[in-house]
């Protein structure tokens, strides 16, 4: 066996020697959703297959985190900051908030809408999304829903959705890390993909760059890509005959903040009050274009890591009863990137808008301004993301259109392109990952089936005895 050389402890513990994994049944690049689809594939292929498949899973970045930041003291902004190529990938430090599409939205996905209940209700269980987070549902939760819905009858307010369980603990796919490994799934850490080798509408060959700067072949039945928008481009263009037909969409993300003094929801004590983290559900005037916005306030001593999502966005000292108040709009866009664009921004999709996405944000921002000044916000200062940097991105190939119902890229046999890089046909204001982690699932069913049939030339399972 060939001794991994990784310069780091997690590594050596739990990824491989690239020559290890040279010829996987399936092999995952991108261990994002990539990684957290592994569990859901391992499920399916024992209970459909009776056999295991040997499951091989990528990427160009380190095992440097072991699990969700924010269940560490460590800081994220920073590491943030550094770049998100990890395994893990944004999953290691992403901000857990897990709204479902609107119901009129989810309606237009071809899928059956009983199917992709139970696969929601599946995904947020995992998730802990159905769990009440630590330190709410007390003084500060209670009186804001009471007021947001009073003030505010034509939107829904409620608790927020967050892959937070009732201990507090942050959802990344790092958690199933170590059972998949005894399991015999193999992780290749550092290896960044360069090459797809075609040959009959088929991805024979897979190559990239490991850490010991030699290039290394492997050689998958099946290659689920899983590596996010931009890098996509790169690789898929080298399997499209044609051009490749983007429709990549985004989110308009506007925050605002500000802290309000003690006393202003009674004289309750900071842990009577608790936290408050809540979702109104919005459409815009004119088109119905959905947004959401979630609205957080919590007392300062409390806006710390262990009780407050993305806490870190603020800091500040001053007196620990302060409440400090944080809204953040997430909105569905009238319009996709235009695929040409006269942005002189090398090659990659440009981050511009048309007139009625920017009129939307003064219609967001009053909204946003009006909630403020009800829970006494006044003046609030608000932040808008540009696009393309809130990590929000989805959508680049289409059901439908690129890809198939199960993601499965058209004219290649064996190569699948999970969400959020490629989406169903239809836009709206929820944030990636949860939706992905649903239809990521048609994708793992698909592949299953595939190894299923006997015809595929794919039949002949691997069968791995380690760890079954
Ligand atoms: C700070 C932050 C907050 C967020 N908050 C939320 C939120 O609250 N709710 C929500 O729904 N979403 C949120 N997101 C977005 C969410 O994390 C992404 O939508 C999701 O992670 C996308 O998954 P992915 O697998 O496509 O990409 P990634 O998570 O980026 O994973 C892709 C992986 O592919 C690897 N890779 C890239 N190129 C190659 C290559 N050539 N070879 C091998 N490997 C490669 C990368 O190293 C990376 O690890 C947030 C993201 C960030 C960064």
């Amino acid at each position: 066996m060939i001794k991994s050389r990784y310069p780091l402890i997690f590594e050596n513990a739990f990824c491989s020697h690239p020559a290890e994994c040279a010829y996987p049944d399936v092999l995952i690049i991108g261990s994002g959703i990539g990684l957290a689809s592994v569990p859901y594939l391992r499920r399916e292929i024992k209970s459909k297959l009776g056999a295991s498949l040997r499951i091989v899973v990528v990427d160009a970045g380190p095992l440097d985190i072991p699990t969700h930041l924010g269940n560490t003291p460590f800081p994220r902004l920073p590491i943030l900051a550094a770049g998100t190529e990890r395994i893990g990938g944004k999953l290691s430090l992403w901000g857990l908030s897990t709204p479902r599409p609107p119901e009129r939205m989810l309606s237009l996905w071809p899928y059956s809408k009983d199917d992709l209940g139970r696969r929601f209700n599946f995904v947020e269980e995992k998730l802990g999304v159905l769990d009440p987070i630590p330190m709410s549902g007390r003084g500060l939760e209670l009186c804001l829903l009471d007021l947001l819905q009073n003030e505010f009858p034509m939107y829904r307010t409620r608790v927020a959705p967050l892959a937070i369980n009732r201990y507090g603990h942050r959802y990344s796919p790092l958690d199933d890390l170590p059972e998949l490994k005894q399991l015999g799934v193999q992780f290749l850490a550092r290896f960044h993909c360069e090459h797809l080798e075609m040959a009959d509408c088929t991805v024979s060959a897979v190559s990239g760059q490991w850490l010991d700067g030699q290039s290394y072949t492997l050689f998958p039945k099946i290659i689920v890509l899983a590596v996010g928008i931009e890098p996509s481009l790169p690789l898929l263009r080298q399997v499209c005959c044609d051009s490749l037909p983007l429709e990549a969409s985004d989110h308009i993300r506007i925050d605002l903040h500000g802290s309000l003094p003690r006393g202003s929801f009674g004289s309750k004590q900071a842990d009577e009050l608790g936290v408050a983290v809540l979702l109104m559900e919005c459409s815009s005037r004119e088109h119905q274009i959905p947004f959401h916005l979630e609205i957080k306030v919590a007392p300062r001593s409390l806006w710390a890591r262990g009780f407050m999502v993305g806490a870190d966005n603020l800091r500040g000292a001053g007196d620990d009863e302060t409440l400090w108040v944080q809204i953040q709009a997430i909105a569905a866009m009238h319009d996709r990137f235009p695929v040409m664009d006269l942005l002189n921004i090398g090659g990659k999709i440009s981050p511009v808008m048309l007139p009625r996405d920017i009129f939307f944000h003064a219609e967001i921002g009053d909204l946003m301004h009006r909630v403020a000044s009800v829970i006494g916000l006044n003046p609030p200062v608000f932040t808008i993301r540009p696009l393309l940097t809130n990590h929000h991105t989805y959508g680049a190939l289409r059901v439908g259109q690129a890809v198939s119902s199960k993601f499965q890229f058209h004219g290649v046999n064996n190569l699948y392109v999970l969400p959020p890089t490629s989406f169903v046909a239809v836009d709206d204001d929820a944030n990636p990952a949860l939706k992905s982690l649903v239809l990521s699932q048609y994708a793992m069913d698909s592949i299953v089936s595939q190894f299923g049939k006997s015809t595929s030339g794919l039949a002949g399972a691997t069968t791995l005895e380690q760890g079954q």
